[in-house]
């Protein structure tokens, strides 16, 4: 084993309560568990989100809902104390078998989707297109016709919903044009005699960075008498997009009197990705380190070398030059405080190099965190340019 991570399940069921709080007590959490758990393991997340209480967990597809449904049947929860799980990002009809089998509640925006689902008696809910245009039905017409189709299918519509796409943006425009569209959507399901039990909206941002009306979801899901939801994935495992200031000044992130907003200040990272000492090697003034020679010792040196490259999903971007500082690493010396241990040279694909000068009492086979408290997720996307999410699922521990 290169590497591995650690899940701390205290940390999950701590940010959870922080994001329950920040939603207020009439707004429910739906847990987003697609993508492994955002690479953190989706069985142990599922099953510790449960046991927190979530009435809902998110999958990506019928395959992760079967792996989740398995879970939580192995783990000893009872059927019917169970989360329900959405199988948010479409399927196809080979997936219907799966999804009567482990009881999951597909999204559904297409008449063919319906089709698909026909006498399986199945609990559906719609996703309407808001402004996305990724899936979703058309509110109007189109939204019309299917509501009769599934009606005609004898399908259940548990749930209508719609996702932001510039959540993390203050004030947004777009956000707000959304918002409109959504209220149109449900006055048409009313208008159309159906109820649904679930009316849900917005990410981990949108719980970050408020609408300006803030008890806007809760309002409308009131008027057709559902429970309101909103869909929480990274600030689950301790993250936030940094929030932004509108389209034209993309790069620039709110300040919001010291830029920590009430949740992200009580985030705490669930996942440390850790690995340990291989071997150990001293480095005389001048001597280069890795491919292409791109960095040379400036004075006599200690390196440590880390059995993971980008092969494991630490981003190339982490490399150094003599020019320019790239990423980093924590270890524990003698004294038992936590350094930085600077990445020299370039990640390979297995493996990576860090200067480990003037850190006394480290051995061979010493452990080294990778990402976790002092080196976050979003330090790895900064250097990278890119996100934390994308970070996060990358890693690839064993
Ligand atoms: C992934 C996803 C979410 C969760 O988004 P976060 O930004 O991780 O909170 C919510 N809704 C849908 C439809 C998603 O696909």
């Amino acid at each position: 084993m290169t590497s591995w991570i650690e899940v701390s399940e205290q940390r999950l069921a701590g940010n959870l309560r922080a994001l329950m709080e920040s939603v207020g007590a009439e707004t429910e959490v739906l847990a987003v568990v697609k993508a492994n758990a955002y690479g953190h393991g989706i069985e142990l997340c599922s099953v510790a989100l449960a046991r927190a209480g979530v009435p809902w967990l998110g999958v990506a597809d019928a395959s992760e809902g079967a792996r989740v449904r398995r879970a939580l049947d192995a783990a000893g929860l009872a059927r019917i104390d169970q989360p329900a799980i959405l199988a948010m990002c479409g399927f196809l009809p080979e997936d219907v078998e799966a999804i009567a089998e482990h009881a999951l509640t597909p999204v559904v925006w297409t008449a063919e989707q319906v089709g698909w689902l026909q006498g399986s008696g199945s609990a559906v809910h719609v996703e309407v297109d808001t402004g996305m245009a990724r899936q979703g039905v058309h509110p109007g017409a189109e939204l019309v016709d299917l509501l009769s189709e599934i009606q005609a299918a004898n399908l259940l519509l548990d749930g209508v919903l719609t996702h932001f796409c510039a959540a993390e943006v203050a004030h947004s425009k777009l956000t707000q044009a959304q918002q409109w569209r959504f209220e149109a959507t449900v006055a048409q399901v009313r208008d159309k005699g159906l109820a649904p039990r679930w009316i849900h909206a917005g990410s981990s941002s949108s719980v970050d960075n408020p609408p300006q009306d803030a008890p806007w979801l809760a309002k409308l899901a009131k008027t057709v008498g559902a429970r309101p939801m909103v869909r929480c994935g990274i600030a689950l495992y301790g993250y936030c997009l940094p929030i932004e200031q509108g389209r034209n000044r993309a790069s620039q992130t709110l300040d919001r009197g010291g830029a920590q907003t009430a949740l992200r200040s009580t985030l705490r990272p669930v996942m440390a990705w850790k690995t340990r000492i291989l071997s150990l090697r001293e480095l005389s003034t001048g001597e280069t380190v890795g491919y292409n020679a791109t960095f040379a010792a400036p004075r006599p040196m200690r390196l440590a070398m880390l059995p993971v490259g980008y092969a494991d999903g630490l981003r190339r971007e982490m490399s150094s030059t003599n020019a320019r500082p790239g990423g980093w690493v924590m270890l524990r010396g003698r004294d038992a405080v936590d350094r930085r241990a600077p990445i020299v040279g370039r990640v390979s694909m297995n493996l990576t190099m860090v200067d480990v000068t003037g850190i006394d009492g480290l051995h061979v086979g010493d452990e080294v965190v990778l990402l976790g408290d002092g080196i976050t997720a979003d330090d790895h996307a900064r250097l990278a340019e890119t996100i934390s999410y994308e970070v996060l699922c990358a890693v690839r521990a064993g």
